[in-house]
């Protein structure tokens, strides 16, 4: 391994999803020189790695789109809609909440574009693997990438790797799980081609195929309501959110058996619809992955965690960076997600401190890493809040500012904030 610290930026990023994607944003815009590194080979977090493919805390909750998330997330629906991507917010015929579709394609596209246009070094095929640092700060993080382990430092540190792995390997106090170490389900949704454009989807057959298969089914499936499914903008296919399972600890050996167990479930949901669901007659499983999706990991020890009263009072305060929309929606049960409000004006405030951890000056939290209780949790960590929360990160890294006064100020000059 190099010992020499190969190059020097204001700002370092770790991680590629929306977190990061609004974090590099946030911190170039505020005159940062910024490098983000994302060890899959494009970028999107859980949107290209675990095809979820809405954007949800973009907008309130309510009878109109009320937005809740401007700056950088206005720039990645602007980057969308340049290549031909929808953007708009359309109410989810499941939940009834505002979200925005996407095509994981054109959006690993629209990704690169953006931070591209912003001037932000991006390192693909690189994992943040190891860290130095004194007693306060990090020093700098050594990535491992294709020509082997390098070291790179700046002055500023996000950690935006949904799993906490820099704050991890920082040394950073931290719970995995709730306040009892569960951990929420890890779901896999899939995309199915091959159905006839001409026939809806029928709940109430996919229903009955559904109660049919769960008599001596393999896998039982939870979500015997029909799940969660929209047809992909742009294609014929389908989205269907069916396949949800346990998650008993976060080693290898419990994600190896979640991901082969759950391919196994899609290859035997599709038989299914095949067999029994007008139109789904030649349907194929088109695409899973390339991995599970992650719902819950570690949460890293914070100077605030915003709480489920925050949310559900829709609590305003004069430190708040960010903005929390989306109900909080909670997954103790696998398969069955239950919602709560958001009240207040229908957004809560995130401060500052709930995105820097305990122990460290330099290191700020960017998406489903912030602080939050296990209730508030299921509103912060979905991805056009962890667009917001990523903004103010940055923003507070490239500016190394303590104070949620002073990076508020810069998040609404930079649209984040109205
Ligand atoms: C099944 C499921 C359904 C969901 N549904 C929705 C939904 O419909 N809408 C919604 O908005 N949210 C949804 N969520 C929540 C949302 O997807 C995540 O909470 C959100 O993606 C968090 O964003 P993030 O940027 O923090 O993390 P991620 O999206 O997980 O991105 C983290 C990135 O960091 C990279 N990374 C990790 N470790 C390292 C490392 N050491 N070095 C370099 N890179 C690293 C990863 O490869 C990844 O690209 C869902 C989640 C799941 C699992």
């Amino acid at each position: 391994m190099s010992r020499k610290i190969e190059s020097e930026y204001d700002v370092i990023v770790a991680g590629g999803g929306a977190g990061g994607v609004g974090a590099a944003l946030g911190a170039a815009r505020a005159g940062a020189k910024v490098c983000l590194v994302e060890k899959y080979g494009f970028l999107g977090g859980a949107a290209t790695t675990s095809q979820v493919l809405a954007y949800c805390g973009f907008f309130q909750q309510g009878r109109e789109p009320v937005k809740a998330v401007g700056g950088a997330g206005d720039l990645v629906l602007d980057a969308m809609r340049a290549i031909g991507m929808d953007g708009a917010a359309h109410n989810s015929e499941t939940t009834g909440n505002w979200i925005i579709l996407l095509n994981p394609e054109g959006l690993k596209l629209a990704l690169d574009r953006v931070l591209a246009d912003h001037g932000v070094d991006v390192l693909l095929h690189s994992r943040v693997a190891a860290a130095t640092r004194t007693a306060s700060r990090i020093e700098s993080v050594t990535v491992a990438g294709m020509e082997g382990r390098r070291r790179i430092a700046a002055e500023g540190y996000v950690d935006a790797t949904g799993d906490a792995n820099l704050s991890l390997v920082a040394g950073v106090t931290m719970r995995e799980g709730d306040d009892q170490g569960r951990l929420q389900a890890v779901s896999a949704p899939i995309r199915i081609g091959g159905l006839d454009p001409n026939v809806p989807f029928d709940r109430d057959a996919i229903r009955a195929a559904i109660q049919r298969y769960n008599v001596d089914g393999a896998f039982p499936i939870t979500r015997d309501d029909g799940g969660i499914y929209t047809r992909i903008p742009g294609t014929g296919d389908m989205w269907w959110m069916i396949i949800d399972l346990p998650l008993s600890d976060l080693g290898s050996g419990a994600f190896t058996w979640a991901e082969q167990r759950a391919r196994a479930m899609a290859h035997d949901y599709v038989e299914m619809l095949r067999q029994h669901v007008p139109g789904f007659e030649r349907c194929y499983l088109a695409q899973t992955g390339p991995q599970i999706g992650i719902r819950e990991s570690r949460h890293p020890a914070t100077r605030y965690e915003v709480t489920g009263h925050d949310l559900t009072s829709g609590r305003q305060r004069s430190d708040s960076v960010a903005r929390a929309a989306w109900p909080a929606e909670l997954h103790g049960e696998a398969g069955k997600p239950v919602y709560h409000s958001v009240g207040g004006p229908g957004y809560a405030s995130v401060p500052l401190d709930s995105l820097r951890v305990r122990g460290l000056d330099n290191l700020w939290l960017a998406g489903r890493v912030v602080g939050a209780d296990p209730f508030a949790y299921g509103s912060l960590r979905v991805m056009g809040t962890a667009f917001a929360t990523g903004e103010a990160s940055g923003i507070a890294a490239a500016l190394g500012a303590e104070d949620g006064e002073t990076v508020g100020a810069e998040v609404r000059r930079l649209g984040g904030l109205t």
